[in-house]
């Protein structure tokens, strides 16, 4: 039988975890058929699949909620234009933004406030960056050394703060462009949430003890891919599956010990059905 070892740190992180039991409480208080929720509450279809049965509506669109509704917001946030037009439309808002997603808005406008230009490292297409950015006039988003260089200008004074998930070692890269430069004032407040890197470093960790990698998590999941994309780097055979439904036989033949680990949207419960399922198979006759 395969040997499976499991990532000590797995799966759904404190945000994802809060804003499901929100979700799912705000479901079973309201009319069924009244709850909406501004985009995907989280980047795993099976999961969205079991809020829609508990009553979650998805809406990308603030104009197709019915007023009266109810609109959660989802751990990534929003920018603050987006609530205020809510309610004006009539729509009651439950706010599910990450405490730490939050704390990065609230960050923004105090520098913003202050008299820095604020600089955000981060994907400017990623939801959290499209939100945050909302917390100040003309913030300035990179995401390279490159990016550094070139698109930051000649201001006396920055504030730099980076997307929750990026890799500490990266946003290192990024700024040590930024400060190359001569600026008067940089002022750095670290925003990252270890989350992330806590999962790769388990994930990480297991590549070296197994000679087959499964990554279980929604496929458009920015963490689970990067999660695949780091196992791969170290050179071990990797997976990258939603559910068991997707696991063939020859994913392991000629392997003897397999890993599992998961992004920050992964449910344990499908973690687990993957895992025992991955115990009963014989890679000898798979
Ligand atoms: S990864 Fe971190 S910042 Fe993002 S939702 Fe989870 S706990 Fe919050």
């Amino acid at each position: 039988m395969m040997k499976v070892l499991v990532a000590e740190n797995r799966g759904f992180c404190f945000g994802v975890q809060d804003a499901v039991e929100l979700a799912l409480r705000t479901a079973s208080e309201r009319t069924r058929g009244t709850v909406y929720a501004l985009g995907p509450i989280i980047h795993n279809p099976q999961e969205v699949g079991r809020l829609e049965d508990a009553g979650v509506n998805q809406s990308t669109q603030l104009d197709q909620v019915p007023p009266g509704s109810t609109l959660l917001i989802r751990s990534h946030g929003v920018r603050p234009e987006v609530i205020e037009e809510a309610r004006r439309r009539g729509l009651q808002v439950v706010d599910a933004t990450c405490k730490l997603v939050k704390r990065a808005q609230q960050i923004v406008q105090e520098l913003h406030d202050d008299g820095y230009q604020v600089v955000m490292i981060g994907d400017a297409n990623h939801p959290e960056v499209m939100g945050v950015v909302g917390y100040a006039d003309e913030v300035i988003v990179i995401n390279s050394p490159d990016e550094a260089a070139q698109r930051v200008p000649d201001r006396a004074r920055l504030g730099v703060v980076a997307q929750t998930t990026h890799a500490p070692e990266y946003v290192a890269k990024v700024v040590a462009a930024i400060v190359a430069r001569p600026f008067r004032e940089v002022k750095i407040v670290s925003t990252l949430c270890n989350e992330v890197s806590r999962r790769q470093s388990a994930a990480v960790d297991l590549c070296g003890r197994v000679d087959v990698m499964f990554i279980i998590g929604g496929l458009h999941s920015a963490n689970t891919r990067q999660l695949a994309r780091l196992c791969e780097e170290q050179g071990v055979t990797t997976w990258h599956l939603e559910t068991w439904d997707q696991f063939r036989p020859e994913m392991v033949v000629g392997k003897t010990t397999a890993g599992v680990a998961a992004g920050t949207s992964t449910p344990e419960r499908i973690v687990q059905d993957f895992v025992k399922r991955l115990e009963q198979i014989n890679p000898a006759s798979a």
